[in-house]
Protein backbone atom coordinates (compact mmCIF):
# COMPACT_ATOMS: atom_id res chain seq x y z
CA UNK A 1 0.00 0.00 0.00
CA UNK A 2 3.09 2.69 0.26
CA UNK A 3 4.14 1.63 -2.88
CA UNK A 4 0.45 2.43 -4.29
CA UNK A 5 0.32 5.29 -2.71
CA UNK A 6 3.67 6.25 -4.19
CA UNK A 7 2.44 5.45 -7.80
CA UNK A 8 -1.04 7.00 -7.54
CA UNK A 9 1.10 10.18 -6.21
CA UNK A 10 3.49 10.06 -9.07
CA UNK A 11 0.37 9.58 -11.58
CA UNK A 12 -1.62 12.22 -10.19
CA UNK A 13 2.01 14.48 -10.30
CA UNK A 14 2.36 13.48 -14.03
CA UNK A 15 -1.38 14.52 -14.36
CA UNK A 16 -0.57 18.04 -13.44
CA UNK A 17 -1.47 17.59 -9.40
CA UNK A 18 0.86 19.16 -7.03
CA UNK A 19 0.58 15.94 -4.26
CA UNK A 20 1.80 14.81 -0.94
CA UNK A 21 1.83 10.99 -0.46
CA UNK A 22 2.92 8.76 2.72
CA UNK A 23 2.85 6.48 4.50
CA UNK A 24 2.03 5.46 7.91
CA UNK A 25 3.37 1.98 10.08
CA UNK A 26 4.62 1.14 12.79
CA UNK A 27 8.30 -0.03 13.14
CA UNK A 28 9.98 -3.36 13.33
CA UNK A 29 6.77 -5.43 13.05
CA UNK A 30 4.88 -7.82 10.47
CA UNK A 31 1.70 -8.14 9.83
CA UNK A 32 -0.01 -4.83 11.61
CA UNK A 33 -1.91 -3.12 9.73
CA UNK A 34 -0.82 -0.34 7.53
CA UNK A 35 -1.68 3.04 5.58
CA UNK A 36 -0.56 5.26 2.89
CA UNK A 37 -2.55 8.47 2.05
CA UNK A 38 -2.52 10.50 -1.21
CA UNK A 39 -3.63 14.02 -1.69
CA UNK A 40 -3.59 16.00 -4.21
CA UNK A 41 -4.30 19.64 -6.01
CA UNK A 42 -4.25 22.01 -8.48
CA UNK A 43 -3.73 24.54 -5.71
CA UNK A 44 -0.83 24.69 -3.73
CA UNK A 45 -1.46 22.46 -0.94
CA UNK A 46 -0.37 24.06 2.65
CA UNK A 47 -1.86 21.36 4.38
CA UNK A 48 0.11 18.61 6.48
CA UNK A 49 -0.46 15.81 8.19
CA UNK A 50 -2.96 12.64 7.65
CA UNK A 51 -6.40 13.24 5.47
CA UNK A 52 -9.37 13.67 7.92
CA UNK A 53 -12.47 13.41 5.46
CA UNK A 54 -11.23 11.20 2.55
CA UNK A 55 -12.80 11.23 -0.31
CA UNK A 56 -11.83 7.79 -1.37
CA UNK A 57 -10.88 4.75 0.61
CA UNK A 58 -8.98 1.76 -0.77
CA UNK A 59 -8.95 -1.16 1.79
CA UNK A 60 -6.41 -3.67 0.17
CA UNK A 61 -7.23 -6.47 2.91
CA UNK A 62 -11.41 -6.70 4.12
CA UNK A 63 -10.58 -8.16 7.45
CA UNK A 64 -8.79 -4.74 8.37
CA UNK A 65 -12.92 -3.41 8.24
CA UNK A 66 -13.45 -5.38 11.50
CA UNK A 67 -10.07 -4.29 13.12
CA UNK A 68 -10.85 -0.88 15.34
CA UNK A 69 -7.28 -0.23 15.30
CA UNK A 70 -7.26 -0.10 11.55
CA UNK A 71 -9.19 3.14 11.92
CA UNK A 72 -10.59 2.05 8.08
CA UNK A 73 -13.65 4.08 8.21
CA UNK A 74 -12.05 7.34 10.17
CA UNK A 75 -13.41 10.73 8.39
CA UNK A 76 -15.47 9.02 5.86
CA UNK A 77 -18.62 10.68 4.96
CA UNK A 78 -21.94 10.61 1.81
CA UNK A 79 -18.86 11.81 -0.17
CA UNK A 80 -16.59 9.54 0.34
CA UNK A 81 -16.14 6.67 -2.10
CA UNK A 82 -15.08 3.14 -0.68
CA UNK A 83 -13.23 0.49 -2.35
CA UNK A 84 -12.38 -2.33 -0.96
CA UNK A 85 -10.84 -5.77 -2.22
CA UNK A 86 -13.29 -8.30 -1.24
CA UNK A 87 -14.82 -11.57 -2.63
CA UNK A 88 -18.21 -9.83 -1.08
CA UNK A 89 -20.44 -7.52 -3.07
CA UNK A 90 -20.56 -4.21 -2.74
CA UNK A 91 -24.59 -3.95 -1.19
CA UNK A 92 -23.08 -6.73 1.21
CA UNK A 93 -20.63 -4.32 1.98
CA UNK A 94 -22.94 -1.20 2.04
CA UNK A 95 -25.49 -2.35 4.86
CA UNK A 96 -23.03 -4.19 6.82
CA UNK A 97 -20.87 -1.24 7.24
CA UNK A 98 -24.36 1.08 6.92
CA UNK A 99 -22.06 3.25 4.89
CA UNK A 100 -23.32 6.59 3.37
CA UNK A 101 -21.42 6.73 0.11
CA UNK A 102 -20.42 4.91 -2.57
CA UNK A 103 -19.06 1.18 -2.15
CA UNK A 104 -17.35 -0.22 -4.77
CA UNK A 105 -15.23 -4.17 -4.87
CA UNK A 106 -12.16 -5.51 -6.40
CA UNK A 107 -11.98 -8.80 -6.88
CA UNK A 108 -9.98 -10.43 -3.26
CA UNK A 109 -7.86 -13.94 -2.88
CA UNK A 110 -10.66 -16.45 -3.33
CA UNK A 111 -11.34 -14.54 -7.03
CA UNK A 112 -8.12 -14.27 -8.07
CA UNK A 113 -6.84 -17.66 -9.43
CA UNK A 114 -3.56 -17.31 -8.99
CA UNK A 115 -2.57 -16.80 -5.65
CA UNK A 116 1.22 -15.49 -6.44
CA UNK A 117 -0.73 -11.86 -8.08
CA UNK A 118 -2.14 -10.82 -4.29
CA UNK A 119 1.49 -9.44 -4.26
CA UNK A 120 0.29 -6.71 -7.11
CA UNK A 121 -3.07 -5.58 -4.58
CA UNK A 122 -0.84 -2.52 -4.18
CA UNK A 123 -0.74 -1.67 -8.26
CA UNK A 124 -4.42 -3.09 -8.34
CA UNK A 125 -5.26 -0.26 -5.99
CA UNK A 126 -2.79 2.58 -7.78
CA UNK A 127 -4.30 1.79 -10.91
CA UNK A 128 -8.90 1.44 -9.99
CA UNK A 129 -8.10 4.43 -7.76
CA UNK A 130 -6.95 6.38 -10.66
CA UNK A 131 -9.91 5.70 -12.88
CA UNK A 132 -12.19 6.81 -9.86
CA UNK A 133 -10.52 10.01 -9.44
CA UNK A 134 -11.07 10.14 -13.11
CA UNK A 135 -8.47 12.56 -13.76
CA UNK A 136 -5.17 10.07 -14.62
CA UNK A 137 -4.94 8.85 -17.75
CA UNK A 138 -3.57 4.99 -18.91
CA UNK A 139 -0.68 6.46 -19.74
CA UNK A 140 -0.20 8.74 -17.17
CA UNK A 141 -0.61 5.72 -14.52
CA UNK A 142 1.65 3.75 -17.21
CA UNK A 143 4.29 5.96 -16.56
CA UNK A 144 4.14 6.41 -13.11
CA UNK A 145 4.45 2.63 -12.43
CA UNK A 146 7.79 2.71 -14.27
CA UNK A 147 9.23 5.57 -12.85
CA UNK A 148 8.09 4.60 -9.15
CA UNK A 149 9.15 0.46 -10.14
CA UNK A 150 12.34 1.37 -12.42
CA UNK A 151 15.29 -0.51 -10.02
CA UNK A 152 13.02 -3.74 -9.48
CA UNK A 153 13.21 -5.20 -13.52
CA UNK A 154 11.40 -4.93 -16.68
CA UNK A 155 9.47 -8.66 -15.58
CA UNK A 156 8.14 -6.89 -12.24
CA UNK A 157 7.64 -3.85 -13.71
CA UNK A 158 5.08 -5.62 -16.60
CA UNK A 159 3.16 -7.30 -13.74
CA UNK A 160 2.05 -4.53 -12.15
CA UNK A 161 1.35 -2.64 -15.39
CA UNK A 162 -1.04 -5.46 -16.33
CA UNK A 163 -2.76 -5.71 -12.79
CA UNK A 164 -2.83 -1.86 -13.01
CA UNK A 165 -3.96 -1.03 -16.03
CA UNK A 166 -6.91 -3.80 -15.48
CA UNK A 167 -7.82 -2.47 -12.74
CA UNK A 168 -8.07 0.72 -13.85
CA UNK A 169 -10.34 -0.65 -17.17
CA UNK A 170 -12.07 -2.41 -14.67
CA UNK A 171 -13.49 0.23 -13.02
CA UNK A 172 -14.51 2.49 -16.18
CA UNK A 173 -18.08 2.72 -15.11
CA UNK A 174 -17.29 4.45 -12.31
CA UNK A 175 -14.45 7.17 -13.59
CA UNK A 176 -14.48 10.44 -11.87
CA UNK A 177 -16.84 8.88 -9.43
CA UNK A 178 -14.67 10.32 -6.64
CA UNK A 179 -14.78 14.50 -6.26
CA UNK A 180 -12.95 17.11 -4.38
CA UNK A 181 -15.20 17.79 -1.28
CA UNK A 182 -15.98 21.49 -0.65
CA UNK A 183 -13.41 22.50 2.26
CA UNK A 184 -15.50 23.46 5.21
CA UNK A 185 -15.58 26.98 6.25
CA UNK A 186 -13.49 27.53 9.37
CA UNK A 187 -16.53 28.15 11.70
CA UNK A 188 -17.94 25.27 11.06
CA UNK A 189 -14.63 23.89 12.62
CA UNK A 190 -15.36 20.54 15.38
CA UNK A 191 -12.25 20.01 17.25
CA UNK A 192 -11.52 16.18 17.36
CA UNK A 193 -12.02 14.42 20.77
CA UNK A 194 -8.44 15.40 21.68
CA UNK A 195 -7.26 14.17 24.86
CA UNK A 196 -5.99 17.80 27.32
CA UNK A 197 -3.58 17.14 29.34
CA UNK A 198 -2.55 19.84 31.48
CA UNK A 199 1.07 21.97 30.88
CA UNK A 200 3.26 21.24 33.53
CA UNK A 201 5.66 23.63 34.92
CA UNK A 202 8.58 23.48 33.04
CA UNK A 203 10.75 23.01 36.32
CA UNK A 204 9.03 20.54 37.59
CA UNK A 205 7.79 18.55 34.58
CA UNK A 206 8.87 15.16 34.11
CA UNK A 207 7.62 11.92 32.72
CA UNK A 208 3.94 11.62 34.36
CA UNK A 209 2.91 8.21 34.25
CA UNK A 210 -1.10 8.17 35.59
CA UNK A 211 -2.06 4.47 35.02
CA UNK A 212 1.11 2.25 34.11
CA UNK A 213 0.77 -1.06 32.62
CA UNK A 214 -1.88 -0.24 29.91
CA UNK A 215 0.28 -1.68 27.67
CA UNK A 216 -0.89 -4.76 29.10
CA UNK A 217 -3.92 -4.34 28.07
CA UNK A 218 -3.20 -4.04 24.40
CA UNK A 219 -4.05 -7.75 23.29
CA UNK A 220 -1.50 -6.81 20.07
CA UNK A 221 -1.56 -10.28 19.57
CA UNK A 222 -4.01 -9.34 16.90
CA UNK A 223 -2.16 -8.08 15.14
CA UNK A 224 -0.22 -10.91 13.89
CA UNK A 225 -0.26 -13.37 10.91
CA UNK A 226 2.42 -15.69 11.53
CA UNK A 227 2.84 -17.15 14.55
CA UNK A 228 6.30 -18.25 15.96
CA UNK A 229 6.00 -21.39 17.58
CA UNK A 230 8.85 -23.15 19.57
CA UNK A 231 9.95 -26.58 18.72
CA UNK A 232 11.15 -27.82 22.21
CA UNK A 233 13.13 -30.34 21.10
CA UNK A 234 15.56 -27.99 19.62
CA UNK A 235 15.70 -25.57 21.75
CA UNK A 236 18.49 -25.28 23.57
CA UNK A 237 17.41 -22.69 26.16
CA UNK A 238 19.77 -19.89 25.73
CA UNK A 239 16.76 -17.99 26.32
CA UNK A 240 18.49 -14.68 26.21
CA UNK A 241 18.46 -14.19 22.91
CA UNK A 242 15.23 -14.24 21.81
CA UNK A 243 13.70 -13.24 24.64
CA UNK A 244 16.31 -10.47 24.88
CA UNK A 245 15.57 -9.24 21.05
CA UNK A 246 11.96 -9.64 21.55
CA UNK A 247 11.17 -5.90 20.84
CA UNK A 248 7.97 -6.42 22.77
CA UNK A 249 9.42 -8.50 25.86
CA UNK A 250 6.43 -11.50 25.23
CA UNK A 251 9.10 -14.17 26.04
CA UNK A 252 9.54 -14.88 29.22
CA UNK A 253 11.53 -17.92 30.45
CA UNK A 254 10.37 -20.97 33.09
CA UNK A 255 11.82 -22.31 36.10
CA UNK A 256 13.55 -24.82 33.40
CA UNK A 257 14.78 -22.11 31.88
CA UNK A 258 12.49 -22.75 28.35
CA UNK A 259 11.01 -20.18 26.36
CA UNK A 260 7.66 -19.35 26.53
CA UNK A 261 5.45 -16.80 24.26
CA UNK A 262 2.89 -15.07 25.44
CA UNK A 263 0.39 -14.77 22.30
CA UNK A 264 -1.44 -12.15 23.70
CA UNK A 265 0.83 -9.58 23.03
CA UNK A 266 3.40 -11.31 20.77
CA UNK A 267 2.86 -9.54 17.19
CA UNK A 268 4.18 -11.46 15.01
CA UNK A 269 7.45 -9.74 13.86
CA UNK A 270 9.21 -12.99 13.76
CA UNK A 271 12.50 -11.37 15.30
CA UNK A 272 12.76 -14.20 17.71
CA UNK A 273 12.51 -17.01 14.54
CA UNK A 274 15.15 -15.20 12.60
CA UNK A 275 17.69 -14.94 15.68
CA UNK A 276 17.50 -18.23 16.70
CA UNK A 277 20.71 -20.10 16.65
CA UNK A 278 18.82 -23.58 17.10
CA UNK A 279 16.18 -22.72 14.24
CA UNK A 280 14.07 -23.88 17.59
CA UNK A 281 11.37 -21.27 16.03
CA UNK A 282 9.21 -21.85 13.17
CA UNK A 283 6.60 -19.46 12.02
CA UNK A 284 3.27 -21.13 11.11
CA UNK A 285 0.63 -19.12 9.72
CA UNK A 286 -2.45 -17.62 12.14
CA UNK A 287 -5.51 -19.78 10.80
CA UNK A 288 -3.42 -22.73 10.77
CA UNK A 289 -2.23 -22.48 14.08
CA UNK A 290 -5.58 -20.98 15.43
S1 LIG B 1 16.98 -18.71 20.99
FE1 LIG B 1 16.05 -20.55 20.11
S2 LIG B 1 17.15 -22.25 21.06
FE2 LIG B 1 17.57 -20.42 22.25
S3 LIG B 1 16.01 -20.48 23.89
FE3 LIG B 1 15.19 -19.21 22.23
S4 LIG B 1 14.00 -20.69 21.04
FE4 LIG B 1 15.34 -21.90 22.32
S1 LIG C 1 7.67 -13.49 20.30
FE1 LIG C 1 8.84 -13.34 18.39
S2 LIG C 1 7.33 -12.85 16.84
FE2 LIG C 1 6.39 -12.43 18.82
S3 LIG C 1 6.76 -10.25 19.14
FE3 LIG C 1 8.44 -11.37 20.15
S4 LIG C 1 10.09 -11.48 18.60
FE4 LIG C 1 8.19 -10.87 17.53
Amino acid sequence: MKTAGRILGTAFFLAGFEVQDAPRYGAERRGAPIFAYVRASKRAINERGIIRRPDLVMVADDTLVAIPGAEVLSGVTAHTVLLISSSHRPEVWQERLNFPGLVLTLPAAPEVADLLALRFIGATCAGAGARLVGVISREALAQAIRDELAPLGEAVIAKNLEMALAAHDLMADHAGCVTEAQESPADTYVKPKWIDLPFDDARTSAPAIYTPATSERMPTGLWRTMRPVIDYDRCHRCAWICSTLCPDSTISINAEGYPRIDYEHCKGCLICMTSCPHHAIRATPEHEAA
